[in-house]
């Protein structure tokens, strides 16, 4: 998965391909400009229409966004795979359909890049949001949270997220933390692994 030369966004989609499957449910919990959507969007979507992805972000102007992102990027067939909603993740249950089998929830915390940097994911939400994900993961299933710890807040996510996934009963979960040894800021991916 590591290389010198790959983003932390490229390591974990990377990650998340080797679980995703086509047909498959999956919620983007910060669509933000909506590259984890389409990436997500390429790994579920399969010629028979099936496969979804939840989006979800607290700012309407980051699902205006991805919204267009993805008409740019894709034909209108596949967009209809993805259903946007600005609200926040915390939320999530009452967007994902409560007999879908949800295999990854994705978290890309921080702010917006190109927005408003205090419009930022915070400890409080992003709890409650990864305890949401827990309950709506299927078996075999992965939250996979990617937390900036370079900006002002990220270590006390980093906190919140570490305490979570360390809560976890060991005879369910599986809770791992990729970082960069020689890279003291680079971000964190959390990958939690319901069995
Ligand atoms: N995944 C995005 C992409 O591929 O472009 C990048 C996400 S960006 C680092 C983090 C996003 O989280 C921002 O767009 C921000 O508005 C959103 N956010 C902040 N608080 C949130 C909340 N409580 N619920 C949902 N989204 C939130």
């Amino acid at each position: 998965f590591i290389t010198g030369k790959r983003k932390a966004t490229e390591v974990a989609h990377a990650v998340w391909r080797s679980i995703v499957q086509k047909g498959d449910t999956v919620v983007d919990a910060t669509c933000g400009n909506g590259n984890d959507t389409l990436a997500l969007l390429k790994m579920v979507a399969d010629e028979r229409g099936q496969g979804r992805v939840y989006g979800m972000d607290i700012q309407d102007s980051a699902i205006e966004s991805t919204s267009s992102f993805l008409k740019m990027a894709v034909e209108d067939y596949y967009q209809d795979l993805v259903k946007l909603f600005p609200v926040c993740h915390s939320r999530m249950e009452e967007i994902v359909p409560k007999d879908a089998s949800v295999r990854l929830v994705a978290f890309n915390l921080g702010y917006l890049p190109g927005g408003d940097k205090t419009l930022i994911t915070v400890p409080k939400t992003t709890e409650l949001a990864l305890q949401a994900a827990s309950r709506i993961l299927s078996s075999g299933g992965l939250i996979s949270v990617l937390v900036y710890i370079g900006h002002p807040g990220g270590r006390d996510e980093l906190d919140v997220v570490e305490s979570f996934a360390s809560s976890l009963p060991i005879d369910t979960w599986a809770s791992c933390k990729l970082q960069m040894v020689n890279r003291p800021v680079a971000p964190v991916l959390i990958l939690l692994n319901k069995k």
